[in-house]
Order: structure tokens, then C-alpha cells, then sequence
């Protein structure tokens, strides 16, 4: 049988790699420094195939099956990011569309508790097993369509979408805490989608474009 670490691709998953993708993070505009030690510490390659093992730390997205990708790295750094600059830190966080179980990582190691809901039985299931390999406990995983939320855990301090919707949707405000924020990508699918940011302000709500993106489409329903 072949060695854990060879089947790993060692040398293309070592912290070293990991180490030269934040560098290429920072270089892309990566500031806040948990974030940048979440992608240290995190280990993208047990959150994809073994198969592309190896391609784990490019910046790019990767197929995890079901047509639905592992988003690329700037991108989950840059979610967990605009959540931090508003909220500094986060005791609840609620991620839609859990698929690898990467970013839910990613945000578990910058917030107390994340709630994580998937519509694809079959992802929700392997991301929780994929969070347990990685040492992670204070994430939760739930199989169901994340337009309605997770109203038995509200308030969170922040909601964050990984597929997009053509618009937010409207159960996901009210199970918000008063100064937390949404961030997710909305628009068509396959282009045009913008990564947008949502907080109350005085009585109303913010709405901020942060960047020009491409995520799967959000899709209705229990896969
Ligand atoms: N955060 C993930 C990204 C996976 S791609 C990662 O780090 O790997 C987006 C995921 O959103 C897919 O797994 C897709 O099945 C899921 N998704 C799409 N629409 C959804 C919905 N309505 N409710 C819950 N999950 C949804």
C-alpha cells in the first residue's frame, strides 16, 4: 500500500506550500491577519480529492462533485475578510453551501461557532467527515436549502453565501444580529455576479459591492 504522505502529494501539500499561497493571498490584497493564519493553518489538499491533492493550493477553484466546485483561496479569504471588518469577532456564523467544508474551515478558525447548511445530502455528509479528519469542532452541518436559513440557531453575527443567488434571500436579514452582516455573491449564473455586503445602518441597511466574482449558482431546494 502506498504511503499516507506520497498519496498526499508531500512536498505539494507541506506548510511550505501553504505558506507561499499567503504570500500570494497578501500580494492579492489580503490584510487581516487572522485571516491570513486561518489559510496558514487550515489544510486545504483533506478538504478536496486525492487526486488533485496536489493542486490544492493553487488560486483556483476545484471540482468536489455534483457540479459544485471548492472556491478558489482569494476568494475564501476574501469572504471571511469582509466579515471581519465588520464584525471583529464573530461568536455565530452562518455559511450557506457548505460543499467541501473548506471555507466553513476557514471560518471556524476566525469565529466561535459556524453553522454551515448544504442542499447535497451526499457533500454535507463527506464535509463533515472531512471536518472531523481536519481536527475542526466548532463547525455544525446541516443538510437543507439554506434559503430559508437556520431560524433555530439565529441571531448570527454574520451570514455568509457561497453560491449565488440572483438576490439575497429575504429569510436571511431578519435572522441577522443587530451589527452583523451578510456577505455573498449575487447575480446570474456564469457572469456578472457581484460579492456583496449587507449591515444595518441607523434603522436601515448598507449595501456595499466589494468585488466582481464567480460562484455556482444558488440553487432552490434540497439536492
Ligand atoms: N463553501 C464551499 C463552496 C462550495 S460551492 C467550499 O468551501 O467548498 C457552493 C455550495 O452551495 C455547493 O455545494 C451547493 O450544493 C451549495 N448550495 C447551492 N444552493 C444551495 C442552497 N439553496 N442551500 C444550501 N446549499 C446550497
Amino acid at each position: 500500500m502506498m504511503d499516507l504522505r506520497l498519496r498526499r502529494g508531500v512536498g505539494m501539500t507541506s506548510p511550505r506550500v501553504r505558506e507561499r499561497m499567503v504570500e500570494r493571498l497578501r500580494a492579492a490584497g489580503i490584510r487581516a491577519p487572522a485571516v491570513l493564519a486561518a489559510m496558514r493553518e487550515v489544510p486545504r489538499h483533506l478538504f478536496v480529492d486525492e487526486a488533485l491533492a496536489s493542486r490544492a493550493y493553487e488560486d483556483t477553484a476545484l471540482p468536489i462533485g455534483f457540479g459544485q466546485t471548492i472556491s478558489q483561496p482569494w476568494v475564501v479569504a476574501r469572504l471571511a475578510e469582509a466579515v471581519l471588518e465588520v464584525v471583529a469577532r464573530p461568536q455565530r456564523v452562518l455559511e450557506i453551501g457548505t460543499g467541501s467544508g473548506y471555507q466553513a474551515a476557514v471560518l471556524a478558525a476566525v469565529a466561535g461557532q459556524v453553522f454551515s447548511v448544504e442542499r447535497i445530502g451526499a457533500l454535507a455528509a463527506r464535509a463533515r467527515q472531512r471536518l472531523r479528519e481536519a481536527g475542526v469542532g466548532n463547525v455544525v452541518v446541516r443538510h437543507g436549502d439554506g434559503a430559508h436559513g437556520w431560524p433555530d440557531r439565529a441571531p448570527f453575527d454574520a451570514i455568509v453565501l457561497t453560491a449565488a443567488p440572483e438576490e439575497i434571500p429575504p429569510a436571511l436579514p431578519g435572522q441577522l444580529a443587530a451589527a452583523g452582516c451578510i456577505v455573498g455573491p449575487v447575480g446570474p449564473p456564469g457572469g456578472g455576479q457581484v460579492l456583496v455586503r449587507l449591515r444595518r445602518e441607523g434603522g436601515g441597511w448598507v449595501r456595499e459591492a466589494l468585488a466582481e466574482v464567480s460562484f455556482v449558482p444558488f440553487q432552490a431546494g434540497r439536492g
